[in-house]
């Protein structure tokens, strides 16, 4: 079942082409990874299918309903596809429940209590529950990036979206992260995701997209990629 259709996405800034017709769909429950050199269009790519960016043409459809721009429905959709920044996107002046909270009174509507009693939740979902009045600038990287995995799973969402989620991580801390998205891949999580990381590509994706100059060039399974020449 398909839950989410790319369809031939063009982007320009001024006069460089950042997206040239990339589609592809996703089937609900698949992880896709994006890999290609820095400045091909993944991160764009993505930003167009959570709306911080408007495409020129081409259109975006979650679950047969076109999303490409949402207009004032936007806070709606926002709900529905998630998104995990490379530099994790927190608010430094809140503890780290309070973060996942606030997004839930804000976005949701939800009381301060019901909001409180699921922030713990995802928490220790992401095995963050002893850090939760810590704030962001006492936490590693590593607890930063999945507390802002929390507080995107909070939003109940039906994909999320991972740019470069650890690039700004050493090997270490990477690999807590990888782990947690392992774990939701496991758990049938829609999941498009940017990264260099090879190794986590090749044991989690269902399929590897490579974009090179705002394309798809090669798609395939891991073990097509594998077995390829
Ligand atoms: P990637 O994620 O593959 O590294 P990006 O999507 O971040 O690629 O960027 C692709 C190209 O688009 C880069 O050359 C980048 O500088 C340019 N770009 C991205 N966002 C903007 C913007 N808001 N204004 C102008 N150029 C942009
Ligand atoms: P990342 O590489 O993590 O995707 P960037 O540093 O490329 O992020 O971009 C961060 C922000 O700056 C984004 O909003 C992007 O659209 C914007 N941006 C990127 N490149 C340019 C550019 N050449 N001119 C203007 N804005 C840009």
């Amino acid at each position: 079942e398909i839950i989410l259709r790319v369809e031939d996405i063009h982007k320009c800034y001024g006069e460089t082409e950042v997206l040239n017709g990339v589609s592809f769909n996703v089937r609900c429950g698949e992880t896709k990874v994006f890999i290609g050199p820095s400045g091909t269009g993944k991160s764009t790519l993505l930003r167009c299918i959570n709306q911080l960016t408007v495409p020129d043409s081409g259109s975006i459809w979650l679950n047969d309903e076109e999303v490409t721009h949402s207009g004032p429905l936007i806070n709606q959709f926002r709900q529905k596809i998630g998104m995990v920044f490379q530099n994790f996107n927190l608010f430094d002046h809140l503890t780290a429940v309070g973060n996942v909270e606030i997004a839930l009174i804000r976005v949701k509507g939800m009381n301060k209590a019901d909001a409180r009693k699921k922030a713990l939740l995802e928490l220790s979902q992401v095995g963050l529950l002893d850090k939760a009045n810590a704030y962001p600038a006492e936490l590693s990287g590593g607890q930063a990036q999945r507390l802002s995995i929390a507080r995107a799973l909070a939003m109940d969402p039906e994909v999320i979206l991972f740019d470069e989620p650890t690039s700004s991580l050493d090997p270490e801390l990477t690999r807590e992260v990888l782990e947690v998205m392992r774990r939701l891949a496991r758990a049938g999580m829609t999941m498009l995701v940017v990264t260099h990381e090879m190794g986590f590509a090749l044991s989690v994706a269902n399929e590897i997209l490579f974009m090179e100059h705002g394309k798809i060039v090669e798609q395939g399974s891991p073990s097509d990629i594998q077995t390829s020449p």
